[in-house]
């Protein structure tokens, strides 16, 4: 029989005991699970393969897929229009991006193919200052892009919708893109963290900026900068070909998916946040009145008019460093 005094001392050896008996079960499990992770690591690692072409060379190297959340980000950031860009110090900053614009992340392989669809006439500068901002971004968001600026031949009055159309068209035919962000050409996001990249529903991802005070101007907002897969793009039948001039039609596709009954996604105010390069309103892009009566319309046109019913022609496809610049004639307004 134990002497009372040494009872305590008894105690604490029996306390002691189950301490490092816990600690060695939580170390064990701690290492199981991690194991497993890596388990997960090296199969994914064996199921995909990655090959590009580097010069001459055709290269294979197996990858781990891009995480959710990249490391690269850096959060808000500074945007302003004063200083000089200039197209040849861009494409020396940014020496992973290939031609036409485009860009495979090499350590990792990119969860979504996406391609960037800029509506385009007469906005050069304004396009410089896209790429300087944005190819880091992207680049940073781990993605694998093309940038595709379609430039609206002539001087008809203006139809971004339709150029957006016909970007979608030409893109698939370039890459197997599934995602397609459609974005004007003078919003810049103020935070990497707004990922251009698709969610389960469509996304409205430039939803605060300066130009509306930093706010949504309105609820059914899906203007500026956009993303849908390429399913979300088919099941809506695409943007309709028939608004010309400014407005109406970012309107139009909001309706066309509210009525397939898909919703929107947005990021928050603060990570939404974006700046607009000031500009004065473009010749022939003039408000466009009849976009009110339109958009009552839209549920019923919106299974004629739009992808399967695009017309066009391609006048030019231009490679650039940092982008693919393809000039079409997509026509004229029906009187
Ligand atoms: C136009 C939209 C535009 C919105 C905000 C509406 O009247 O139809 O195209 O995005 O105003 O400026």
């Amino acid at each position: 029989m134990l002497p009372v005094v040494s009872l305590p001392k008894a105690c604490r050896l029996l306390v002691l005991f189950y301490t490092v008996h816990l600690v060695l079960i939580l170390v064990y499990y701690y290492l199981a699970v991690r194991k497993m992770d890596i388990f997960q690591y090296y199969t994914k690692k064996q199921q995909r393969q990655h090959s590009w072409i580097n010069g001459n060379t055709s290269m294979v190297a197996e990858l781990y897929e891009c995480p959710e959340t990249s490391p690269l980000l850096v959060g808000s950031m500074n945007v302003e229009f004063s200083k000089h860009v200039d197209l040849e110090q861009i494409k020396k900053d940014n020496p992973a991006v290939r031609v036409g614009g485009r860009h495979t992340p090499e350590d990792c392989l990119a969860l979504q193919k996406v391609a960037v669809i800029i509506p385009f006439r007469n906005r050069d500068v304004h396009l410089k200052y896209w790429l300087y901002y944005l190819h880091p971004i992207l680049q940073r968001q781990q993605l694998d892009y093309g940038v595709y600026v379609i430039n609206q031949d002539g001087e008809e009055t203006f139809n971004r919708a339709k150029l957006m159309n016909v970007g979608f068209a030409e893109a698939l035919k370039d890459y197997d893109y599934d995602c397609f962000v459609f974005s004007d050409v003078d919003l810049i996001p103020m935070d990497d963290r707004n990922i251009y990249k698709c969610y389960l529903q469509p996304r409205h991802i430039a939803v605060s900026t300066d130009k509306f005070g930093f706010k949504l101007p309105y609820k059914q907002s899906f203007g500026g900068v956009i993303a849908l897969s390429k399913d979300q793009f088919q099941e809506i039948n695409g943007f309709s070909n028939n608004y010309w001039g400014w407005g109406g039609e970012d309107d139009d596709i909001y309706k066309r998916i509210i009525s397939r009954h898909m919703s929107l996604s947005r990021p928050d105010a603060i990570i939404g946040k974006y700046r607009m390069i000031r500009h004065n309103r473009d010749v022939k892009n003039e408000p466009n009145p009849q976009r009110f009566v339109k958009n009552v319309r839209t549920k019923w046109m919106m299974n004629s008019d739009g992808i399967n019913s695009l017309s066009y022609k391609v006048v030019k496809i231009q490679k650039f460093p940092l982008y693919t610049k393809i000039t079409v004639n997509i026509g004229l307004p029906k009187t």
